[in-house]
């Protein structure tokens, strides 16, 4: 059911079928001229179907639509192609611009799977989710037409002005759109409430959760009455959220030190098995290939931000990557709250 969550603003609800994140807000925002969509869904039927159906009986003019990608995910990305096909304006932060299908060298899969078996990833479980992985399998097809979004670029829409904002950390280019006046903001996946943003390693982005936290750090000090994130449950407080998500991070970090310190040096894959995760599963060996490659990305995360922290080091043995404490007495003196 389409829901209005504010003047001129609407939601959409685009369901993600078989996925845990279960649907997409995608958001309109009505003007007497150009609209504005923030997020489209997969390129799959299901989704499709609920987002042209929702812009029609919104009787929306694609001629006269603009389109926000709060970042390059293919449950946010995926239709913008489409969209653009029958005449509408795509916007993304320039950074996750250039990883999208059509533009710049896209994201390099087999490097990436390389860089995973050297954290301990069994190479023969990285082929079989190559070959199923919705990131690849549901992306929007090619397009080079994508307009870049900087810091503080605004988009006047109505009687509302959005201001760009970079958060990045869930993806290297992640950005949210602010109203100060109204004190409405896009959240994308930055915050969600439900379920805790995925933040994982990047290659090409190195420390994505120490940019993570400084990036909930810079919402956390906006004047927000009403959050809206791009999955579930809308219009709770951002703040207590911001808070809760700061101290899963934290404790994860705890737990990561623990583990380490008890069992001495190990690769990536063999301590993400020993954290706990919210998933009923009997063993490590049996999670679902997917949750394990966001589980390990995640894990890796955390390393990175500790090996920041001056907390963790790590070191290549043959062809395996391996992480340790840092002695205590050759430990940084820095720390966060
Ligand atoms: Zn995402």
């Amino acid at each position: 059911m389409i829901e209005k969550v504010a003047e001129n603003i609407y939601s959409i609800p685009v369901p993600l079928p078989n996925n845990p994140l279960k649907n997409l807000n995608s958001y309109l925002v009505r003007s007497g001229e150009r609209d504005l969509l923030i997020d489209t869904g997969f390129r799959q039927q299901a989704c499709r179907e609920a987002l042209f159906d929702g812009l029609k009986k919104m009787q929306v003019d694609l001629q006269h639509l603009d389109v926000f990608l709060t970042h390059m995910h293919s449950d946010h990305s995926g239709l913008a192609p489409e969209l653009a096909a029958r005449g509408a304006r795509i916007y993304v932060g320039e950074t996750d611009r250039l990883k999208l299908p059509g533009v710049g060298e896209g994201i390099d899969w087999e490097r990436s799977d390389r860089s995973f078996a050297i954290h301990g990833f069994p190479e023969n479980q990285l082929e079989q989710l190559t070959q199923a992985n919705p990131a690849k399998v549901l992306a929007p097809v090619p397009y080079d037409g994508y307009l870049p979004v900087r810091e503080g670029d605004m988009f006047r829409v109505g009687i509302y002005c959005f201001k760009a904002l970079d958060t990045p950390g869930h993806t290297p280019g992640h950005m949210c759109l602010y109203e100060p006046d109204a004190g409405i903001i896009f959240l994308g996946d930055h915050v969600l409430f439900d379920i805790t943003p995925n933040i994982i390693s990047w290659g090409y982005f190195p420390n994505s959760l120490g940019a993570y936290l400084e990036a909930l750090d810079k919402v956390d000090a906006l004047d927000v009455t009403l959050p809206l994130p791009a999955h579930r449950t809308f219009n709770a407080d951002l703040h207590t959220r911001i808070a809760a998500i700061q101290a899963h991070h934290r404790d994860r970090c705890t737990e990561v030190l623990r583990i380490l310190d008890a069992e001495g040096p190990m690769m990536a894959y063999d301590l993400t098995g020993r954290m706990t995760w919210k998933i009923r599963c009997r063993s490590w060996e049996e999670f679902p290939l997917a949750q394990k490659w966001f589980a390990m990305g995640e894990a890796l995360a955390h390393l990175e931000y500790l090996i920041a922290l001056g907390k963790v080091e790590r070191t290549l043995n043959g062809l395996h990557c391996h992480y340790m404490r840092v002695p205590e007495q050759n430990r940084k003196n820095v720390d966060r709250k």
